[in-house]
Formats: C-alpha cells, sequence, structure tokens
C-alpha cells in the first residue's frame, strides 16, 4: 500500500525564519544570525511538516550560532524543540494526521543499521543527523522532519511550557540516568538553566536531596524556590558529599572541584554537547576511591518517550520565558549572560 502525500489548503510558499550567517559571538559588534524571508520547505519521502507554534531556546543553539560547533549546513536555521502542527506529509508518511499537535526534537535521524543502532543505543550512531545544526530547525514558521523522530506531547503541557521538555527535559533526563543516583541519593547540579530546573524536579519528585551549584544569583534564588536542598557559586564545595553529579554548565574548569565533592564511588555526569578544556586532574583528589567520570551524547527515542510519559505522570512544571518570534538574538544574549529562570521559549505563528 502507497501512502500519499497531504497538505492543508493555501500554505504559503515564503516565511520567516532566522538563519546563521557567519558564526560568531551573539554579544558582540557583528551579528552572527539573520531574520530572512525563505521558502518554505517541502516534506521529503517519510517527512512531516510542521506550522510551528514554539521553539524552546538551547544553549547548543548558541553553541551552533557562535561556532563552537562546526558549521554542518551553511546558513542554518537553529532551535531543535520545536512544538508544531502538521500541514503536510510526505509520501510514505502515515503516523501523524493533519492537524496533529507534535514535538520535534535534537535527534533528528539515525541510520539504523550501525552496531550502535541495532544495540539500541542509537544516540552513539555515527551517522545520526540533528535538527538545528544539520538540517534547518524551528526558529522559522515552518519546518520538516523525519515523522519516526518526531513525538506526541502530553496534553497538559500547552505549547510554550511543552517546548523545553524536546531537549532541556529529554537530555536531561538521559544525564540523571547517566549519573546513577542511588534511591533517595545527594545530587549536585553545577549550572541551573533549562535543563537542569527540569532534572531538579524529576530527582525531587522521586526522593532525592538537590544540590545546585550555579554562578547566577537568580538562579540560585530559583533553585531554592524550587526546592533545592542548598544553592551556591559554581566554583564552591558542596555543602555534603554528593553520591552523583551532573555539569549542564559548559565549562570545562568546574570539573575537578565537581570530582572533590564526590562521595567514594561517585559518578559525575557531563550533559553538555561542548565543554571547554578540563583542567589536568590529580588522581588521589579527583578520581580516586573509584569515582565516575562520564558524558551525555544526545539521547536515543526510547529516552524521549520515558521522560515524556514522566512528565505527564509526575507534576513537572517547566518554567518558561516567552520571546517574540523576531526577538530570538535577544533571547539568545539571555541564554549566554547564564542568570536565567528557567527556560527562553520563541513564540512563533498565532
Ligand atoms: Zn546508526
Ligand atoms: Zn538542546
Amino acid at each position: 500500500m502507497t501512502i500519499e502525500a497531504t497538505t492543508i489548503p493555501n500554505l504559503p510558499s515564503e516565511m520567516k525564519a532566522w538563519e546563521v550567517t557567519t558564526p560568531g559571538p551573539i554579544d558582540g559588534d557583528r551579528a552572527p544570525l539573520a531574520f530572512v524571508t525563505k521558502p518554505v520547505p517541502t516534506p521529503e519521502r517519510g517527512e512531516v511538516m510542521v506550522k510551528v507554534l514554539a521553539c524552546g531556546v538551547c544553549h547548543t543553539d548558541l553553541h551552533v550560532t557562535e561556532g563552537d560547533l562546526a558549521v554542518h549546513h551553511e546558513h542554518v536555521t537553529p532551535g531543535h524543540e520545536i512544538v508544531g502542527e502538521v500541514v503536510a506529509t510526505g509520501p510514505e508518511a502515515g503516523r501523524f494526521k493533519l492537524g496533529d499537535r507534535i514535538g520535534i526534537p535534537w535527534l533528528r535521524w539515525t541510520c539504523g543499521v550501525c552496531q550502535f543502532c541495532r544495540s539500541g543505543r542509537e544516540n552513539l550512531c555515527p551517522n545520526s543527523l540533528y535538527t538545528g545544526w544539520d538540517h534547518d530547525g524551528g526558529y522559522a514558521e515552518y519546518v520538516t522532519a523525519p515523522e519516526g523522530f518526531a513525538y506526541r506531547i502530553p496534553e497538559r503541557f500547552d505549547n510554550i511550557t511543552a517546548a523545553p521538555l524536546l531537549c532541556a527535559g529529554i537530555i536531561g533526563y538521559r544525564a540523571f540516568r547517566r549519573a546513577n543516583i542511588p534511591a533517595g541519593g545527594r545530587l549536585g547540579l553545577y549550572g541551573f538553566g533549562g535543563s537542569a530546573h527540569i532534572t531538579a524536579q524529576i530527582a525531587m519528585d522521586q526522593g532525592m536531596e538537590v544540590h545546585v551549584l550555579t554562578r547566577g544569583a537568580d538562579a540560585r534564588k530559583f533553585a531554592l524556590e524550587l526546592g533545592a536542598k542548598s544553592a551556591q557559586g559554581a566554583y564552591d564545595l558542596p555543602p555534603v558529599k554528593l553520591d552523583s553529579a551532573i555539569i549542564f554548565a559548559p565549562v570545562g574548569d568546574i570539573v575537578p572541584k565537581a570530582l572533590e565533592g564526590l562521595a567514594p564511588g561517585g559518578t559525575l555526569a557531563l550533559a553538555g554537547i561542548h565543554l571547554t578544556d578540563i583542567p589536568s586532574l590529580n588522581y588521589q583528589a579527583h578520581i580516586f576511591h573509584e569515582k565516575n567520570l562520564t558524558s551525555v551524547e544526545s539521547n536515543n527515542r526510547r529516552d524521549g518517550e520515558e521522560f515524556l510519559t514522566l512528565a505527564d505522570r509526575l507534576d513537572i512544571h517547566p518554567e518558561t520565558t516567552p520571546y517574540a518570534f523576531d526577538k530570538a538574538d535577544e533571547a539568545l544574549r539571555y541564554v549566554k549572560k547564564g542568570d536565567i529562570r528557567g527556560a527562553c521559549v520563541l513564540k512563533i505563528g498565532d
């Protein structure tokens, strides 16, 4: 049986979108992002197209915009926490109907045949592609994606609140699992933006004690309001030895201090796709006593489905700051400053 392409009537042919012109500092003299008019894309075989309703602003968008991550696609449109309504489906795309609300995340495609894909570790697939890096993302009015990598979004989340679940939430959840926290254990979170504030809620819902270490005074205050046991500077030692910790800030200098703050047998997970260099470590102070140091690479689709189910069942409530679509550059500057309450989200469409 063949599945025909479908589309809503009267789709426009052009749209507004942001694109990275030449990567560079978002707060420098030359703007690395431009707000442009470009053609509305067409979904290919197995793809859906959504009208974007909201798109989260993730720290990774800043890495793409500033050039911390190599250019994979010239003039790429950033954005990979996309909530949208299906307005067209390509040939052989039958999973969603026109009008469905779906989420398009960071992981855009994996090959399905390499040793990692075939062993439940598609996040390590060497052929993987990413939304808003390898392919245009959601700082746009319309975006396409392979249907098999999209998610249905729990109804109780509105468009703005749902957006940060799609990367901050899912990657935070994978980091949380990689950090191997014992039941009722003590978890340290270094950096407290979009991802950490959702991860903190999962941990506390499971009876864990959360300690936050971050540079921003407002972010520390927010952490305490959410129920963190303590909040202090990013380079401080935690008030108690931690069973596990996750570094969300892209700052390698924090690693030795975070390892020092771990209890014997503890685990430190590095959640980011980019980290500045890690200074040299002292075996006795940082690694001995069977401490574990690990990184987190993206996520697989099982992490995404599990997390969205948990987010629906637990009382997860992302804190968001909405920005108008044409203020994406301003939102990125705010993310860069780091003193943030939850996550910034672009409000796109009506
Ligand atoms: Zn693969
Ligand atoms: Zn992200």
